[in-house]
């Protein structure tokens, strides 16, 4: 039933990583590899949450493009997007579409060490007029190229990649940033996550782990 020291060691140092303040929120991206790539992404920076509407009569699965990261990612699905973003904005998010306008300022230039969102619209059409209305700016990535837009988990992995470098810099994946309650209950999950459903049915605590993952009972 114990888990082996390595991979519990394995699971507690990505926990560590993980950053509670840096989401994404993706507005109707239906195709299942852009939505698996993103998680894929989002699992690579430390990205613990990640918001999706859809709206769209296709529903998103993950395919193996995700390599399994959607299990430790969890993803919170909204009914609409004013929904979504209200949601962020109570936790204090600053939320930036991906966005093409005349105010769009350089992804580089925002600062993504404060509690940032990043809103990624759909394949064919882009953020909605009522999202780009919502959130608190708009970023773009310089495109001098013939083509007006990269594929959004292309766009997701570079915007990112930038919130990762600007969170290196500043330490933030030197010491867990989860409160301790939150951290102890997602490692039991993570570590045992068959045993966590059974507690969470019979509506028990989930039980100590010792310092290599082993259940103290
Ligand atoms: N025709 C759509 C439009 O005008 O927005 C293109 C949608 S694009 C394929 C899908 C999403 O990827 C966009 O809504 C945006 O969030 C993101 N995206 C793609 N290229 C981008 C870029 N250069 N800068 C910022 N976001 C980008």
């Amino acid at each position: 039933m114990n888990l082996l020291p390595r991979r519990y060691h394995r699971i507690k140092q990505v926990l560590e990583k993980r950053q509670p303040d840096l989401t994404v929120l993706t507005e109707d991206v239906h195709k299942p590899h852009n939505l698996s790539a993103i998680i894929r992404t989002c699992d690579a920076v430390g990205i613990l949450d990640v918001h999706s509407i859809n709206t769209t009569d296709e529903f998103p699965t993950f395919s193996q493009v995700s390599q399994g990261s959607d299990k430790w990612i969890f993803l919170h699905t909204h009914p609409d997007i004013k929904t979504a973003i209200n949601h962020l904005k109570r936790q204090k998010f600053k939320i930036y579409a991906a966005h093409f306008t005349d105010k769009s300022l350089d992804y580089r230039d925002i600062d993504y060490t404060q509690p940032t969102a990043i809103l990624l619209g759909a394949e064919k059409w882009g953020v909605s007029k009522q999202a780009a209305n919502l959130v608190d700016g708009h970023i773009i990535i310089p495109m001098l190229g013939m083509v007006q837009s990269l594929n959004v988990s292309v766009a997701a992995a570079v915007i990112l990649f930038e919130a990762q470098r600007q969170r290196l810099a500043k330490k933030m994946y030197d010491t867990s940033r989860l409160d301790s309650d939150k951290y102890q209950k997602i490692l039991f999950e993570w570590s045992y996550p068959n045993l966590a459903i059974r507690y969470q049915q019979k509506g028990e605590k989930y039980p100590s782990l010792g310092e290599n993952g082993e259940i103290i009972v």
